[in-house]
């Protein structure tokens, strides 16, 4: 019997994976089955019917024929279209929460709170769709004006990871619907249901508005389809969010077809504390950016730098607050629990090898270390002191709750330190010193996407530019003017004058 959460969403037991377009999801029944299994108990939720390759040569056509259409629609008129995606998303919060939490295993807070961020993605994009201005210059001809205009770029291919299954496709499908694009979305095959169910939520508040397809949707049983999706020149922009080993190969290969990528990839996020720290914001700020969402956010802790003189201090109060949440681990969708599951039996092996190298070059485990021998995926989130940064274990992103603790003695050491590691999405210091919290933020301070001060690594607000530099990808989204990567600039210039006066004084006498 269907979870009656499914049933709430108007979700079956057997879905089809593919919205093709006018109101249809495909028929086929022979490209492979994704199942839908909870990392709570392992229970099978649901099956989705993988697409076909003849599947997704109708989305394209059919979102190259969209495209025509919505390109011509005034920029605040789909900005209402959004609107309604976002009022219904609201209607459906509490479901599509329920269901993130069932499908990827967050709490239902973190479920509930990533569908928020789609509903504040909707209401800044409506917003936004009428602030897409160009520039204007002066010219150095006489009689001539000269300015720029932002254009829709065409298709978009969303590729998601599991760990955002819904808000990562909104920060990217809002944002380029308003520029006027048309959005092809690729979910994880670990969180299907949840990109289905927002799908239909979002195209049946679009259907109910009068509005055209502008969101399609396809599942991979395997990686076939996306890999043919990143080599399509009829995609012009491929925003994929996930590993920076899958990410790295994604970027190289648009890069060849000389298409656009917006990559979101892997973190190994650090947070300073230095001797004047307010330790009351600092512990609950570490924990919960390092065992939140079990550890499987890019913007997760991974790393704590602690000044020497009150590095034990920290330390302790750490293991008692570890020891506090080791006690509320359990069923996301249950509101008493801090800690849910992880992904997946890979997902837990991951955990228990980094664990096993961290202790082989010469780490120790203070807290935690073991996977719970009860069904689901549960691990018991890790402290590990002893390693230095260089550590390969420490250099390495591995997506569960593991926090490895060193100390400094400096904040220019402590600073470099946090930088010395290939990835560069987000970064905190926890100071109330003026001087120090002004060198991290500072062109020789931290060299991240984003760098916070007295807040933890994780929990991001839509309003500004989201992303990070180095093997994070360099791709910037959601706020600020994250929408330029989903338009076209194009410089236009108007000669109003008599005369055909060239540029640099040039003189062509015929
Ligand atoms: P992943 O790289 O395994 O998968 C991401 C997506 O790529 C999935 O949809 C997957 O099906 C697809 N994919 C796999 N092989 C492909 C191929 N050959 N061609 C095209 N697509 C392919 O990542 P994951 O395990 O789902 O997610 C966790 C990772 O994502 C972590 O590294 C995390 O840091 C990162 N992440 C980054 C951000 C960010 O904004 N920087 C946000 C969320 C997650």
């Amino acid at each position: 019997m269907s979870h009656p959460v499914l049933t709430a969403l108007g979700l079956t037991e057997l879905e089809s994976g593919t919205y093709v377009g006018s109101g249809e999801w495909s028929s086929t029944r022979d490209a492979g089955v994704i199942e839908s299994i909870s990392p709570t108990d392992g229970a099978l939720l649901a099956r989705v019917q993988a697409s076909s390759q003849d599947d997704y040569d109708t989305i394209v056509e059919r979102a190259q024929a969209a495209f025509k259409v919505w390109r011509t629609v005034p920029a605040p008129r789909r900005g209402e279209a959004i609107r309604l995606c976002s009022d219904a998303l609201r209607r459906n919060k509490d479901a599509l929460g329920t269901l993130v939490a069932l499908e990827m295993g967050k709490s239902k807070a973190e479920g509930d709170g990533e569908v928020q961020e789609m509903i504040d993605i909707g209401d800044f994009s409506v917003g936004l769709s009428r602030q897409l201005y160009g520039l204007t210059m002066h010219s150095e001809r006489p009689g001539h004006r000269m300015y720029e205009q932002w254009h829709p770029i065409g298709i978009v291919g969303i590729i998601s990871a599991f760990n955002f299954p819904v808000a990562v496709w909104a920060w990217n499908a809002f944002v380029a619907a308003i520029c006027g694009d048309i959005s092809i979305w690729k979910p994880s095959p670990k969180t299907p249901l949840s990109a289905i169910a927002s799908m239909k939520i979002c195209n049946e508040a679009l259907k109910t508005g009068g509005f055209p397809d502008i969101f399609f949707l396809f599942n991979d049983a395997g990686s076939d389809l996306a890999q043919s999706f990143v080599d399509d020149r009829r995609i012009p922009l491929i925003s994929f969010t996930g590993s920076t080993k899958v990410g790295r190969m994604v970027g190289e290969r648009v890069a060849r077809r000389m298409g656009r990528s917006l990559l979101e990839l892997g973190g190994n996020n650090a947070i300073i504390v230095d001797p004047s720290a307010e330790l009351k914001l600092a512990i609950p700020a570490i924990v919960f950016g390092a065992v939140g969402t079990a550890g499987q956010r890019c913007t997760t802790t991974r790393r704590l730098f602690v000044h020497e003189t009150i590095y034990d201090d920290v330390l302790a109060k750490l293991v008692t607050a570890y020891k506090q949440v080791e006690g509320k681990i359990g069923d996301p969708t249950d509101p008493a629990n801090l800690m849910g599951p992880l992904n997946s039996r890979d997902a837990v092996q991951a955990y228990l090898d980094a664990i096993a190298r961290a202790k082989a070059q010469g780490g120790t485990v203070v807290s935690g270390g073991s996977a719970l021998d009860r069904p689901g995926n549960f691990v018991l989130p890790a402290l590990v002191t002893g390693l230095t940064n260089d550590a390969e274990v420490v250099q390495t992103e591995t997506f569960a709750p593991i926090l490895y603790v060193m100390k400094y003695s400096t904040l220019d050491e402590a600073i470099e330190l946090q930088n010395a590691v290939p990835q560069g999405l987000s970064s905190s210091i926890f100071t109330t010193n003026l001087k120090a919290a002004e060198q991290f933020l500072s062109a020789w301070g931290s060299d991240c996407g984003i760098a916070n001060v007295n807040i933890g690594t994780s929990g991001a607000e839509i309003g500004g530019a989201f992303g990070g530099e180095k093997e994070t990808g360099g791709g910037r989204e959601s706020g600020s003017d994250a929408w330029r990567a989903y338009m076209r600039r194009q410089t236009n210039t108007i000669n109003y004058s008599d005369s055909m006066p060239l540029a640099q004084g040039i003189k062509f006498d015929l």
